[in-house]
Order: C-alpha cells, then sequence, then structure tokens
C-alpha cells in the first residue's frame, strides 16, 4: 500500500489549482483521476475569467424566470421536474438561497474569490511555457432591448461596489468598437477588467507547473470506496489498487453528490449541463469576449476559433444531447455574429456544472471527517475561480490566516 501525503481525487480545474497550490507549501501531492486530466467540465467551458459574472446561480431575477421556463424546450435555464427527495431538497435550498440579501454576499465573496483568481491566471500566463490563449481583453455584454439594459443597472451597481468596473456604451459605440456585432442592439456594458483563456490549455498549462512543483498526476484510476485506515488516515480503494491518504481532497465537481456518499458526508452538488460549440473565426472575428444577453450565450474569440456556450439545464449526471437546445445556442449567436452560412460547428461539446443549492463553492475541511478536504461545486465560476480555491484550500490546510474570508464557503455548511 502506497503512503501519500495529500491525495486529491479529481483532475479537473479545481483538483489541479489546489495540487498546485499545495506542493508549494511542500506536501507530497497525488491526484487520482478515473479520465484523463482536465476531461471533464473543466474541458470545453465557455473559457470566461470574468468577475462581472461571478454571481451564484440562486438568484432573484433567475428564480422568476426559471418558473416560466420550466416548460419550455428552447428556454436558456431549464429545471428538470421529478420527484427524488434529494432532487427536491436541494431545489428547496436553492429557493431558499434566492433571497436578495444572501444574494448579495454570494455575490461579494465570490467575485473577490475571482478576482484574485483572475491576477494568479494572469502571473501563469506571464512565466508558463504552455499557451493557453490568456487576454485580459474584457466583456462586452450587448443589450438587444432598451428595457433589459435598464433593468442592467442592479447589477451594475453591484459588481462595481466589489471594485468590478464597468462602462457603458451606445449602440453606435458597440457598432464602432466592436464591428462583430452585427445584428440589431441598443448598446452594452464593457467591463474592462476581465479576461478569457482557452480552458483546456489553461488545465494543462497549471498541470504542467503543478508536475514541476512534484506533483504527481495519475490517470484511469477511479476511487470507489473508502475506510478508514490506521491513525486517522483514509484507505482509497480504487481501480488500480489501495491507497492510503493521510489528507484526503475532494475535488470530483460533478460527481461529488456520490462521492460523499462513500464517506458519509452529505454534498448536495448537482449536475447542471451545458453546451459549447467550436466554429471557425467569424467574421469580423470578436476582440473581445461578448454576452448576448437576452439569448444568453456566451461568446469567446480564440486566436483560430471561435467557442460559443449555454444553456443551463438542471439535470443531476443526465449526460446526453439535447440537439434543439444546442440549435438554440447556434442561432441565437448567428442572430448577432457573422458565422457564415450555414456555420460549420467543428465541435459540440457538452458539461456538468457542479451547483450547490446557495450557488457558492465548498472550500475547507469536511464536517466531522478528519482530514478530509473538499474543492467542489463551482456551478458556473469553475475556472474563474479555481486558483483562488487552490490558494484558500492549501492556506487552510497548512494552518495559515487565509487571504481572504473563507467562511462563505464553508465545507461544512450543509
Ligand atoms: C457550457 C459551460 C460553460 C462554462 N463556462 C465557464 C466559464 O466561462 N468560466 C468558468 O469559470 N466556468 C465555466 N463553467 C463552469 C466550469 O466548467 C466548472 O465550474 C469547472 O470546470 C468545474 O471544475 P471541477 O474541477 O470542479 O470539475 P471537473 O472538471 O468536472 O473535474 C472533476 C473530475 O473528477 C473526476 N472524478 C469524479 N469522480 C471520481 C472518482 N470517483 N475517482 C477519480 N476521479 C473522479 C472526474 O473524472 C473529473 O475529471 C462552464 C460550464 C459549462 C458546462
Amino acid at each position: 500500500m502506497a503512503m501519500k501525503d495529500v491525495v486529491i481525487v479529481g483532475g479537473g480545474v479545481v483538483g489541479v489549482a489546489c495540487a498546485r497550490a499545495l506542493a508549494q507549501r511542500g506536501a507530497k501531492v497525488t491526484v487520482l483521476e478515473r479520465d484523463l486530466i482536465g476531461h471533464g467540465c473543466s474541458f470545453g467551458n465557455a473559457g470566461w475569467l470574468t468577475p462581472s459574472q461571478a454571481t451564484p446561480l440562486a438568484n432573484p431575477t433567475m428564480l422568476l424566470k426559471s418558473f416560466r421556463w420550466m416548460f419550455d424546450p428552447e428556454s436558456p435555464l431549464y429545471i428538470q421536474p421529478r420527484l427524488d427527495p434529494a432532487y427536491l431538497r436541494w431545489l428547496a435550498g436553492f429557493l431558499l438561497s434566492s433571497r436578495k440579501a444572501k444574494f448579495e454576499r454570494g455575490a461579494e465573496a465570490l467575485i473577490e474569490l475571482c478576482r484574485v483568481s483572475v491576477d494568479l491566471w494572469e502571473e501563469l500566463a506571464g512565466r508558463s511555457s504552455v499557451p493557453f490563449g490568456y487576454a485580459r481583453a474584457g466583456l462586452l455584454a450587448v443589450f438587444e432591448k432598451q428595457a433589459s439594459l435598464e433593468a442592467a443597472r442592479g447589477s451594475i451597481d453591484l459588481v462595481a461596489r466589489c471594485g468590478v468596473r464597468a462602462d457603458r456604451w451606445t449602440s453606435d459605440e458597440v457598432r464602432d468598437r466592436e464591428p462583430a456585432i452585427v445584428g440589431a442592439q441598443v448598446g452594452g456594458y464593457f467591463f474592462p477588467d476581465d479576461a478569457q483563456c482557452e480552458p483546456y490549455p489553461a488545465v494543462r498549462a497549471l498541470a504542467a507547473e503543478a508536475e514541476a512543483e512534484g506533483v504527481t498526476f495519475v490517470e484511469g484510476v477511479e476511487v470507489f470506496g473508502i475506510s478508514d485506515g490506521a491513525s486517522g488516515a483514509k484507505v482509497l480503494r480504487t481501480t488500480r489498487g489501495e491507497i492510503q491518504a493521510d489528507r484526503l481532497v475532494v475535488a470530483t465537481g460533478p460527481w461529488s453528490e456520490e462521492f460523499g456518499k462513500m464517506l458519509g458526508v452529505r454534498l448536495p452538488v448537482l449536475g447542471a449541463k451545458g453546451y459549447s460549440l467550436l466554429l471557425p473565426r467569424a467574421d469580423p472575428h470578436p476582440k473581445r469576449s461578448i454576452y448576448l444577453i437576452e439569448r444568453k450565450v456566451a461568446v469567446n474569440p480564440h486566436d483560430d476559433a471561435l467557442r460559443i456556450a449555454g444553456t443551463l439545464e438542471l439535470v443531476r449526471n443526465d449526460f446526453s444531447i439535447n440537439q434543439r437546445r444546442v440549435d438554440v445556442i447556434l442561432r441565437g449567436a448567428k442572430g448577432m455574429l457573422n458565422l457564415g452560412d450555414p456555420p460549420v460547428v467543428q465541435h459540440t461539446w457538452r458539461g456538468l456544472r457542479p451547483c450547490t443549492p446557495d450557488g457558492m463553492p465548498l472550500i475547507g475541511r469536511a464536517r466531522g471527517r478528519g482530514d478530509v478536504w473538499l474543492a467542489t461545486g463551482h456551478q458556473m465560476t469553475g475556472l474563474k475561480t479555481a486558483t483562488g480555491t487552490g490558494l484558500l484550500l492549501a492556506q487552510l490546510m497548512a494552518g495559515e490566516t487565509p487571504s481572504f474570508d473563507p467562511e462563505p464557503f464553508r465545507a461544512d455548511r450543509y
């Protein structure tokens, strides 16, 4: 039986970021990944590193809309009706967390975590030999209806209170400064501090640095059972034999609920499916990331391709592709950008966002389980908050004073 200092289960962007931060503090770290590193939800997400969009999923506006959208097969947010007690309990928690005050407290903490993380991503981009398309080119939110542009004022004020700058652009300014927008629009908000990258290369860059710090990555090994070993250590039963962990970090993303059962810990993390499509460069190609507000489509211009992403389906772990919803994303982008006729989709990808009921990640020590730590439940923000998550978790595990308040992310709150 191999002896490890820290074993991290899950090699997504969050697990890899934790591994690197722990190794930097001298821990001997092994990451166990049942598939390939970075091939879960971290593989094809929109690639946004945007504090302006780092708010909890559970929010008062979305709540009202979600009921209206429940029976619309083409809606951007879909809550699957089902009578599963754990699912209903999750939904009840989601409803309670959608209160304005709770949402705003969560948003403030997430935005701070995101701002720290983007700075860390930027530092990595500056020194890494693995390019990952990092650019702080800003994000442009484009509005097609005057009413939505005015209604956005509240969320702009909220993010501004957290230090996120926003400039309002008139319709003419949008046309002049971002010629890629060819559809009718009434104006936008530009967030100059937001950044973007290519999601999978970003995981690779982080993993390369972690490896250089001494982290061992083991792919193709699944953990399927856990028991208590001698002197508080955990014995992990894996598809490649038993491994003993002095300290265990759970970074299993959307599969965390199942993983929690092995530990006897309730981890209410639900999968929320979304899609991203890769297309050739648009003509004109966007200069920066774009959010098509009413269509709920995220656009990220890579050097050699265009990525568009959208929809959020609370479906637990249903991994099927719903072509109708994929078509809605493509149609949505096509209405505002010149994608060619017909657009050529080079790759359709779907992923499950790991969502907690209150939309806040779980970062810290698990309830009553000794040296078991959690870094999961990052919903729509896992990439943009990964490096800060790694920092916070490593600081907590090392007994250091955290750089920011860990309270909103407490891992024992469920
Ligand atoms: C369409 C879409 C767009 C998105 N856009 C953005 C964006 O622009 N910016 C952003 O910040 N976030 C975005 N997200 C969210 C982001 O992708 C996730 O929050 C993030 O990838 C979660 O990372 P993770 O490491 O927690 O999970 P994952 O990347 O899913 O990693 C978990 C890993 O654990 C492994 N695992 C699970 N169980 C076991 C086991 N028993 N044994 C061994 N290994 C196991 C899995 O194989 C997997 O590789 C988007 C998501 C989607 C779906």
